[in-house]
């Protein structure tokens, strides 16, 4: 099963993205954990991408697309994948068609959650994340068991610097502008599932889980 999960930042995508892995049995690919690794580690990449994704701007097109490829010709990617923040724009969106045709299998899915502004920046400011593991946390909605640390790995608990107000507005403004207009590219093709990303963790869990029931009575009936 080859996903792709589209939406504004704070959408729930990463946190959707951890129980969605499971159920579907292909690796979660998140090309926004993949820089910040490579951004804590040091790495000639991470170097490159550390002052753009901190301002909240698109690292440029080829730096993306030779992570992507790599990272989908590892084995465990070889039967499917999750992928998450890629592709972002419609270059982004076609160098991706590229890779996979290669393979001569194209995407299943694509996942679209919606969110209001609003909503956004109320779930944004309240974020906080594993420096160790990435797996996110909210202030209020979904707070940690013991404050400042991680539940699954113990980690330190931080806001991430592009999750602060000024620079949440950026990456609003650039999802809006650049990667919104994939919705209609990939609705034209039939493969797009809209998901409301209001409500619980378990709400949208459950909206998803639907959608790709559906797409997939949908797809046994073509
Ligand atoms: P995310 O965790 O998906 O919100 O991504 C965090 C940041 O990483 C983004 O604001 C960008 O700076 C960068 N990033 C992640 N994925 C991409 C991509 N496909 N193209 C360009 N920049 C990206």
């Amino acid at each position: 099963m080859r996903v792709v999960l589209i939406g504004p930042p704070g959408a729930g995508k990463g946190t959707q993205a951890a129980a969605l892995r499971i159920r579907l049995g292909v690796p979660h690919i998140s090309t926004g954990d993949m820089l910040r690794e490579a951004i804590s580690a040091r790495t000639v990449v991470g170097e490159k991408a550390r002052g753009i994704v901190e301002a909240g701007r698109l690292v440029p097109d080829d730096v993306m697309a030779e992570i992507v490829r790599e990272r989908l010709e590892a084995p465990d990617a070889v039967g499917g994948f999750l992928l998450d923040g890629y592709p972002r724009n419609l270059d982004q969106a076609q160098t991706l068609d590229g890779i996979l045709e290669g393979r001569g299998k194209g995407l299943d899915h694509v996942l679209h959650l919606a969110l209001e502004d609003s909503e956004i920046i109320r779930r944004l400011s309240g974020r906080r994340t594993c420096e160790s593991c990435n797996a996110p946390y909210h202030v209020t909605s979904a707070p940690p068991r013991m404050a400042g640390r991680c539940d699954v790995c113990g980690g330190r608990l931080a806001q991430r610097p592009d999750d602060k107000e000024e620079v949440v507005a950026e990456r609003l403004k650039l999802f809006r502008e650049r990667t919104q207009p994939l919705v209609d590219f990939y609705r034209k093709r039939g493969v797009l599932r809209d998901v409301d990303a209001t409500g619980s963790i378990t709400q949208v869990q459950g909206r998803l889980e639907a959608a790709l029931g559906e797409a997939r009575i949908g797809g046994a009936s073509r």
